[in-house]
């Protein structure tokens, strides 16, 4: 009888499994020239400086709104695209539109002359293509000003190939562009990285400040990792800023900048406009 049932619970799990498989092949597919079908978008999140509370810049974010089923989640999409490789087209692509829309925020609002736009880049953009030709190109093309152009990366990211890394972050800073340690945090070796990988600053993970008004641990690694990174001569942001008490409590603990749906939620380039007037 358990054998049965056994031989069937395994049945069953291989076909759920062929499923999400099925499903995986299926999404990237249907990701395959997205762009060039106008289905992918950036929304962009405000990014706000905690000492004035005035607008720093904003985070570009990729939207897939699929043709039959809408919105997908860009961490399941994303992820799609990472493992088949489609992310290093789409990685340039976003690159590209990015510059040119805060380029377009230069050029039309006198108020947005010193904000810079974020990009995320992914660990298999970072080890396949090569970024610095890339972004050096997609910044003669738009002429932004390299110091508005910010590139995020993910501790994962930067694992196990340390020199190569550093080497290439050392080039963009050189040109001017400023690199982020994005979900800073949750990785088991974060410090050490900072030792080996120059960066401009890091990105709080946002399962920190989720408690940091109730959990006296998570208020003290946040507090932590902001002095930390002063001694370092780094920057800070925080992310998932939901209420109002975690944005008090990270001015007074010194955070550089913050953003989160409290602050702004990703919107449309036109609508992020909309600020700038
Ligand atoms: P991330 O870079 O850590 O981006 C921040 C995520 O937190 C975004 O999720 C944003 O919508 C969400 N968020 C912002 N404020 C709040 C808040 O107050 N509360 C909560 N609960 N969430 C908040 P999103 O847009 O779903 O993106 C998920 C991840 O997908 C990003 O995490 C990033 O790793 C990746 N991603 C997004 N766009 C791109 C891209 O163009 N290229 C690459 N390589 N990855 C991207
Ligand atoms: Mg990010
Ligand atoms: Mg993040
Ligand atoms: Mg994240």
């Amino acid at each position: 009888q358990a054998k049965v049932a056994g031989k069937n619970c395994h049945r069953f799990y291989s076909r759920v499994m062929d499923q999400a498989v099925e499903r995986r092949v299926r999404m990237e597919q249907d990701l395959r020239g997205a762009w060039e079908r106008g289905e992918l978008s950036l929304a962009y999140q405000p990014v706000y400086r905690l000492e004035d509370g005035r607008l720093a810049g904003a985070e570009a974010l990729l939207r897939w709104r699929h043709p039959e089923h809408g919105p997908v989640s860009p961490s399941l999409f994303i992820d799609v695209a990472e493992q088949s490789g489609l992310i290093e087209v789409i990685g340039p692509q976003v690159l590209r539109a990015a510059c040119m829309d805060a380029r377009g925020w230069q050029r039309d609002f006198p108020a947005a002359r010193g904000l810079f736009v974020s990009v995320n880049v992914s660990a298999r953009q970072l080890r396949a293509s090569d970024l610095a030709n890339q972004v050096e190109a997609v910044l003669r093309e738009t002429g932004l000003a390299p110091q508005q152009l910010h590139i995020e990366l993910t501790e994962t990211a930067v694992i196990g190939d340390e020199a190569r890394v550093s080497s290439l972050l050392a080039r963009l800073r050189s040109a001017g562009v400023k690199v982020w340690l994005d979900d800073f945090g949750t990785g088991f070796s974060g410090l050490s990285h900072l030792r080996r990988v120059p960066v401009d600053g890091v990105k709080i993970d946002r399962s920190f400040i989720a408690d940091v008004l109730r959990d006296p641990d998570d208020l003290a690694l946040t507090t932590a990792i902001i002095a930390m990174a002063h001694s370092l001569g780094i920057h800070v942001v925080a992310e998932g800023v939901e209420k109002e008490g975690q944005y008090a409590i990270l001015r007074e603990r010194g955070c550089d900048m913050a953003q989160g749906f409290w602050l702004g939620h990703p919107v449309s380039n036109q609508e992020f406009t909309r600020l700038l007037v």
